[in-house]
């Protein structure tokens, strides 16, 4: 009975050492391992040290206490470090007590801290807490172990320990690691606990003094509120008035949004204590003496114990959006004001998404298509409005800008008016619209009506046209009168002489003369009128299928008694199955025969001159060519100008109007032919006409 009271005495110390040894730990775990360990081990020691200071006898040299108890303790829940120094120091202690019982207790206290640190090793293993019955367990163990040294002493002792010992032993043990265990546990969750409400606390309360928004609690019952820093910056002069709802210092306002003012009632802390329900986003301003308003986007939440229905106070956050508010009525005003700037400008402005679509046009857009709204014309392409083929052309145009990136700028387009059906004109320009990230998403454009000045320039055009027209005629007139007044000059002189003499001879000679005045003044004549027709264009208004072959031949003929006068040889050598042309055959057969009175006339007595035709890259060609006096290189270029003659003093031909090449060379242009000579003074030159040859058919039906 008496072991039993020493035990729990001893058991009873150890509580309270406990009880200690976790209101230091809170000191000790500040510490960093293994100091910490060390520590802990050293505290365990002193603890089980007090414990063997009172123990029992149970025989002279044999005592027992509660060091099992603390060195399972220390084992299980300090581990290797605490454990190992608490049974050095109680090995240490035993050993200097002495007596038989000291070797057994050394081996007692190795095996415990043995048993101790391998049931913790094995818990921590299988991921299990220690729990009671893992106490209990150890606490068995650990009294097998003692009865086991115990059972080692001296035989007479054995016996007599054995007897008193070994019952209560088998209670104390487990009941007093089990208690001891729970209250360590208990006492390490307390304080775990604590230290992370603690921790949790110190993280709020960073969270709350660092935030941007300013945060305000108020309590219903008119305990004072609290606020953070920041808020009592945002609202200084007011803080009060917000904490606790007292007067709003003077000349201080708060104001809604709309610019009224709002009362106490309205702030969302009042309506969220008020009703028990939160409050979101609510735009309040504070209006400060000197009229200067700064806004506030605030939220209030309703502080509710649990199990109670009333809040017994609110939290409010609330943060500065004046600046936002600024910036967007600025951004308001600005839209505004580009948007009056769009409406009141006489061009068409539009803007389009990346297929096209209208995004946005201004009122000179809506005007046009007789529309009034927005909606009218938004996701509306060009081909809701134009015929398809302009509408086409405009969508490729931007669909290469999209693409592209490249601006189209001051691009002259036709289009129609939308109204009238009327021809118009736009000077168009076209840039890509880009997103902040700089892709393109759309493209403005702009298109100013530019039919007036289209028509004014045409207009212009063609007076333009007109005056050169005028000239080039003024300067014919004047060429041409001096041509009509060499032959007129003579004829007068020749009807003079006719009227003073009787002279058979000299009369002839005169009406010779008169008849060759005359009939130069006809070929003038009738140059003059080819030129004027060739001019007005009208003699190409039926093409037929021409064979050049039957043509050449025809001229040949016919100027063939021309060259027999000046004794040349003419020759023909047409190309056999040569193809048709399409052309106009009468002026084709002036042009030829132009060409080849040029070689007889421009040839000395006894020439030669050979007319071949053949096929050449898709042309007929018709080459004239003679033995004549050929053409100075600085004539070369000019004989095809009009009324142009090379120095007569070298041609034995007089009397030429300088109108047959240009004449020739007008009609074969007017056939998309070209007409070219190659000629060397003296010996004679090749005029070539070449002709496109008949296009196939093309097959309509
Ligand atoms: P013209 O009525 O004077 O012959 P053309 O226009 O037919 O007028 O010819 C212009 C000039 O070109 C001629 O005056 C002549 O000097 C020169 N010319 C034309 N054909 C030949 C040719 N086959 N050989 C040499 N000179 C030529």
């Amino acid at each position: 009975m008496t072991l039993i009271i020493a035990l729990t005495n001893n058991i009873t110390l150890l509580l309270a050492l406990l009880f200690i040894y976790n209101l230091l730990k809170s000191h000790i775990l500040c510490l960093k391992s293994p100091q910490n360990q060390f520590i802990q081990g050293v505290i365990f020691g002193l603890f089980a040290l007090i414990a063997m200071m009172i123990p029992f006898q149970l025989a002279p040299g044999l005592v027992f206490d509660g060091r099992g108890i603390i060195l399972s303790i220390a084992s299980l829940f300090g581990g290797v470090i605490p454990g190992f120094i608490t049974a050095i120091f109680i090995i240490l202690y035993r050993l200097t007590l002495g007596g038989v019982g000291a070797p057994l207790a050394v081996g007692s206290a190795i095996t415990m801290v043995t048993a101790g640190l391998l049931l913790r090793y094995l818990l921590a293993r299988y991921e299990r807490r220690v729990s009671a019955p893992s106490l209990v367990l150890l606490g068995l163990i650990q009294a097998v172990v003692l009865i086991f040294w115990l059972s080692l002493a001296p035989l007479p002792l054995r016996q007599q320990v054995m007897g008193v010992v070994a019952p209560p032993i088998f209670i104390l043990y487990p009941g007093g690691i089990l208690l001891a265990g729970l209250l360590f546990q208990f006492m390490e969750r307390q304080a775990s606990m604590a230290e992370a409400l603690r921790k949790s606390e110190e993280r709020y309360r960073t969270v709350v003094t660092s935030m941007s928004d300013g945060v305000i609690i108020r309590y219903a019952d008119g305990t004072p509120g609290t606020m953070n820093p920041q808020a009592a910056r945002l609202v200084g002069p007011v803080a009060d008035m917000l904490l606790n709802l007292t007067k709003l210092p003077a000349g201080w306002r708060i104001i809604h949004e709309d610019g009224t003012r709002a009362r106490k009632e309205d702030l969302p802390s009042v309506i969220a204590i008020q009703t028990g329900e939160a409050k979101q986003n609510v735009v309040i301003g504070l209006q400060n003496p000197d009229g200067y308003t700064t806004w506030f986007s605030s939220s209030a939440q309703p502080l509710i114990k649990p199990g109670e229905s009333q809040p017994y106070g609110a939290v409010s956050t609330f943060s500065d959006i004046t600046f936002e508010r600024e910036a967007k009525e600025q951004l308001a005003h600005e839209r505004n004001l580009l948007r009056t700037l769009t409406d009141s400008i006489p061009d068409y402005v539009f803007v389009k998404d990346t297929e096209s679509r209208f995004m946005m046009v201004n009122k000179t857009v809506l005007n046009a298509g007789g529309m009034t709204e927005m909606e009218q014309i938004a996701g509306k392409t060009d081909f809701d409005f134009f015929p398809s083929e302009l509408a086409q052309s405009f969508y490729d145009d931007e669909q290469q800008l999209l693409a592209s990136g490249q601006a189209l700028v001051n691009r002259e387009e036709e289009s129609i008016d939308l109204l009238t059906g009327k021809k118009i004109w736009f000077l168009t320009t076209k840039v890509p619209l880009r997103d902040k990230r700089g892709n393109i998403v759309g493209l403005i454009g702009i298109s100013r009506d530019i039919t007036e000045r289209k028509q004014l320039e045409a207009q212009a055009l063609e007076l333009a046209a007109e005056r050169q027209r005028m000239n080039v005629l003024n300067k014919f007139m004047n060429d041409i009168s001096h041509d009509f007044k060499t032959p007129l000059t003579v004829i007068n002189t020749s009807v003079y002489l006719l009227q003073k003499t009787d002279d058979p001879v000299r009369r002839q000679k005169e009406i010779e003369k008169l008849e060759t005045q005359v009939s130069r003044l006809t070929k003038l004549f009738n140059d003059f009128l080819t030129v004027t027709n060739l001019d007005n264009a009208a003699f190409l208004v039926a093409l037929q299928p021409v064979d050049i072959n039957r043509l050449v031949s025809m001229v040949v003929n016919e100027t063939t008694s021309l060259a027999l006068q000046k004794h040349h040889t003419l020759s023909f050598e047409p190309t056999s199955n040569l193809p048709m042309i399409d052309g106009d055959a009468i002026s084709l057969q002036q042009a030829i025969a132009n060409v080849i009175t040029n070689a007889i006339s421009y040839t000395q007595d006894g020439g030669r001159i050979t007319v071949k035709t053949y096929e050449e890259a898709d042309h007929a060609v018709i080459e004239v060519q003679d033995s004549g006096i050929g053409i100075h290189p600085d004539d070369l270029s000019r004989i095809f100008d009009r009324l142009y003659r090379a120095d007569e003093a070298r041609s034995t031909h007089t009397g030429g109007s300088g109108l047959g090449l240009p004449i020739a060379k007008q009609i074969i242009e007017a056939h998309e032919g070209t007409l070219t000579v190659e000629s060397k003074l003296g010996e004679g030159s090749i005029f070539r006409l070449c002709l496109p040859l008949s296009r196939e058919p093309v097959l309509i039906y």
